[in-house]
């Protein structure tokens, strides 16, 4: 293996925070980085060897920056895929593969995808414009509540509105889009599995989302999931035949929902690190991120289960406060055991934005949990 202490490069689209605990790994490992993002203030600046500051949609940018890669990866979905298909040829190892993302990236044909892969889901209908999909409201066709969900980039639910009157209909973005069955949702679960080249799979246990009413943005990630074995198994099999149909190189983080009948529908994939992941570095045996380098480079993945629970709270920017980031209070959280801030870098807050997440682990759950809501109440992320 010529990357260890080598001159062998692996390359990350992307140079957000989970770029930068991709980073912490092949730091780690004395693995050389070369990543690429548009903001000159990215958190993955400091931690790689060589940064490249482009657009991660330009099609030659993308192209220029894998040339001379071994390996490259992502760390968000939105990234020139034509470029990807084209330096697959030219032989750089790209995981997940340009067909995966081509696929994950159109929220439309990602649903096309599980159907067609018989991949339980909530029922859709697409369409190609607004003005359609208002059409077909006026005709009986789609009738209230439902769920929109734009094509494309949609991210934390910025591309999807729940639809429950004409005026909701009205203030929904224009382009081709889906309505979806409003899912009565008992939780939201998670759960990520990790495939090698070879088809090697390791699946982390489900987790368990609870969200922010308003923002709509994961609050806490609860590892294990309260839930029931026979549903947990469920879950573990849904994702993996997800895994199985993708036959995605790394990680693939699939959402879950659990609905009011017992029922587990795919909501959405990611096939990179992924925020439910985030509890793994100080709770699992294997890191997400160590195991994504792990698939990636085609080395053995590692254990997946956790050494103890894990609670992760993510440190959002506090309503009304923009401009430099200040952390109130974190000095209090780290007096209590157990509690593992990770701050991602960005100097400047607003209301909402991801600054940070902590992890709080315990031999109990609930105790856990517990703590997780002081830190929530304690910690604030304000601007000075
Ligand atoms: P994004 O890609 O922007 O994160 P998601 O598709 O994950 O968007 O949806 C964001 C949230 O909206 C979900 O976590 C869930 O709470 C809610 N949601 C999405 N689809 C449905 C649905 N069909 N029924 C009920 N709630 C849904």
């Amino acid at each position: 293996m010529r990357f260890f202490s080598g001159q062998h490069t692996i390359g990350i689209l992307g140079g957000g925070q989970l770029g930068k605990m991709l980073l912490n790994i092949t730091r780690q490992w004395d693995i050389r980085t070369k990543v690429m993002d548009p903001s000159d203030q990215s958190p993955c600046k400091i931690s790689c060897n060589q940064f490249v500051q482009a657009d991660l949609m330009d099609y030659d940018a993308v192209i220029k920056f894998g040339e001379d890669l071994d390996i490259l990866t992502i760390e968000i979905e939105n990234v020139n895929t034509d470029a990807l298909v084209v330096l697959e040829n030219q032989g750089v190892k790209v995981y997940p593969q340009a067909a995966v993302l081509k696929i994950i990236q159109n929220k439309c044909r990602q649903k096309e995808f599980y159907i067609k892969n018989k991949i339980p889901t909530a029922s859709y209908q697409l369409f190609e414009s607004k003005e359609l999909l208002k059409d077909a409201v006026a005709r009986g066709f789609v009738s209230f509540p439902f769920v929109w969900k734009s094509e494309s980039m949609g991210y934390d639910g910025y591309g999807v509105k729940i639809v429950r009157s004409n005026q909701d209909l009205e203030n929904i973005n224009e382009g081709k889009c889906m309505a979806e069955d409003l899912v009565s949702i008992d939780k939201e679960l998670g759960i990520i599995v990790c495939r090698s080249y070879k088809g090697e799979t390791q699946i982390y246990p489900c987790v368990e989302m609870e969200f922010h009413p308003e923002a709509n943005q994961v609050e806490y990630v609860l590892s294990p999931a309260r839930i029931s074995k026979s549903i947990a198994e469920k879950a573990k099999k849904v994702a993996l035949s997800a895994s199985k149909a993708f036959k995605h190189v790394g990680l693939l983080a699939v959402e879950l929902f659990l609905t009011k009948e017992g029922e587990i529908l795919v909501n959405e994939v990611a096939p990179r690190p992924h925020n439910s992941g985030h509890y793994s570095i100080e709770a699992s045996y294997t890191s997400q991120f160590e195991q994504h380098i792990r698939a990636i480079m085609n080395l053995p993945l590692g254990r997946t289960e956790n050494k103890v629970a894990g609670v992760m709270v993510n440190l959002v920017g506090k309503e009304g406060y923009t401009g430099p980031v200040h952390y109130k209070n974190i000095e209090h959280i780290l007096a209590i055991e157990g509690v593992k801030p990770h701050i991602y870098g960005k100097k400047e807050t607003r209301p909402f934005r991801k600054m940070g997440h902590i992890t709080i682990i315990n031999k109990n759950l609930d105790v856990a949990r517990k703590i997780a809501e002081e830190v929530k109440e304690t910690i604030e992320v304000i601007s000075k």
